[in-house]
């Protein structure tokens, strides 16, 4: 790969060759790709990039850690909508919203482009299995990427996962561990097994390509923005991972000239589970905390990107925002309603974050934001119908139709 010098240990400071199946630090840190942004200058502008016509995420490959010859991975990861939300922006009170609707990926969450990633360097590496655990949506999205590419997974979920991140597992056909305990617990047993069986590993922050990955999120956004830079980019925090490669996305184009300055992120955390956020507002270092939220997705005790994330936070002179359950279940109706997208209730936290600053006054009429929806509604429809409500059941009866109405005082037009 000419375009990237090595894998530096985010802790200690050690590089390593950046092997395909490069994992952790000897001291146990997380690694961090670095780039020859040099030589990326000389291979990518922006006329280049505006006449490609490949619209997947891997059309940054100058930006991403592969070899020039590895093919891109079956499915259409990327190019996600950008809506600009004027009336949702009124609203709240802000300068300009943008929502990426990252729950429009091929297996719908943002996942799929660090499981796209985990592909192609499985790929090189040769192997023929990957293995993972996740609360949820890395896994589903590992085993749906990996399925289209002809490889098999092994897959650890919590028994907490909701029915459509286990259905979608089953069909595409991964070997799936529903694991009796929290992600913890479940990230311990999928350490075990892929030590023992040495898998292609595609665990949140121990592969270090994934965030790379990820990060095409940031590149996508800046493209659709015609490359203006917004105030902020707010989204949720489990692992840290999905934060830390937005943040690794906009450096990399400030380094090779594609911005001008840099946004402030946004780090959202559930106010039942935001070791993160906690250690950010006491200064101190991060400790676990239970994972009390029904946002499945971000209910990470033990955040496995510690390091990178709260990095990111300070560096983009980051705000931090917490939210409850309830908030949480009101931005997921309030998106659905103002501007018709779904999104499962990790997808909208960051969403939740916005409203709650713009109602702490904190974000106001001067400010633009992009909000970044990472994963679809119809993951979890349990959690949709209780933040939303049930229908008007009856039987087909215009009668009863008229009395409904009237009971409800819905009157129409
Ligand atoms: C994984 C996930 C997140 C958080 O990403 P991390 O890298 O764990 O911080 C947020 N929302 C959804 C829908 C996810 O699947």
């Amino acid at each position: 790969m000419k375009n990237v010098k090595y894998g530096k240990c985010t802790r200690c400071g050690k590089t390593h060759d950046a092997v395909p199946d490069l994992t952790i630090c000897d001291c146990g840190g997380i690694l961090d790709i670095e780039y020859d942004y040099d030589y990326i200058k000389t291979q990518l502008t922006k006329e280049k990039l505006a006449d490609r016509r490949d619209m997947t995420m891997w059309r940054y490959r100058e930006l991403l850690p592969i070899e020039e010859s590895t093919e891109n991975t079956p499915l259409r990861v990327g190019n996600s909508p950008l809506y600009e939300e004027p009336r949702l922006a009124k609203a709240l009170g802000l300068g300009r919203l943008w929502v990426k609707d990252d729950g429009q990926n091929p297996t719908s969450s943002l996942k799929d482009r660090a499981s796209a990633m985990a592909v192609a360097k499985a790929k090189e590496a040769g192997a023929q299995v990957i293995a993972c655990s996740s609360t949820g949506n890395a896994a589903s999205s590992l085993a749906g990427n990996a399925a289209a590419a002809g490889l098999k997974t092994y897959i650890f979920v919590p028994s907490r996962a909701p029915k459509g991140k286990v259905a979608q597992l089953m069909t595409f056909g991964a070997t799936v561990i529903s694991v009796e305990g929290s992600y913890e617990e479940t990230f311990e047993l999928s350490k075990q097994a892929i030590d023992k069986w040495g898998w292609y590993n595609r665990n949140a922050a121990i592969n270090p390509y994934l965030s790379e990955g990820k990060k095409t999120v940031s590149l996508e956004i800046m493209e659709q923005l015609g490359w203006q830079v917004p105030d902020y980019v707010a989204l949720s925090v489990g692992d840290g991972c999905t934060f830390a490669g937005v943040w690794k996305g906009l450096k990399d184009l400030y380094a090779i000239g594609f911005i001008d300055r840099l946004p402030r992120l946004i780090s959202t955390q559930a106010e039942g589970c935001c070791p993160l956020n906690r250690a950010i507002t006491d200064n101190k270092p991060w400790e676990p905390m239970e994972e009390n939220t029904l946002a499945d997705s971000i209910a990470v005790g033990v955040p496995r990107n510690a390091d990178k994330a709260l990095a990111a936070i300070r560096e983009s002179n980051g705000i931090v925002v917490n939210v409850s359950d309830e908030e949480i279940m009101a931005a997921q109706k309030l998106l659905g309603r103002t501007c018709g997208v779904f999104g499962e209730p990790a997808g909208v936290t960051g969403t939740a974050g916005v409203k709650k600053l713009c109602d702490q006054g904190v974000l106001g009429k001067n400010d633009t934001v992009v909000s970044i929806v990472t994963g679809n509604g119809l993951k979890d429809v349990a959690n949709a119908i209780k933040a939303c409500g049930e229908p008007i059941t009856i039987p087909s009866d215009m009668e009863r139709l008229l009395k409904e109405f009237d009971q409800r005082g819905i009157v129409v037009e």
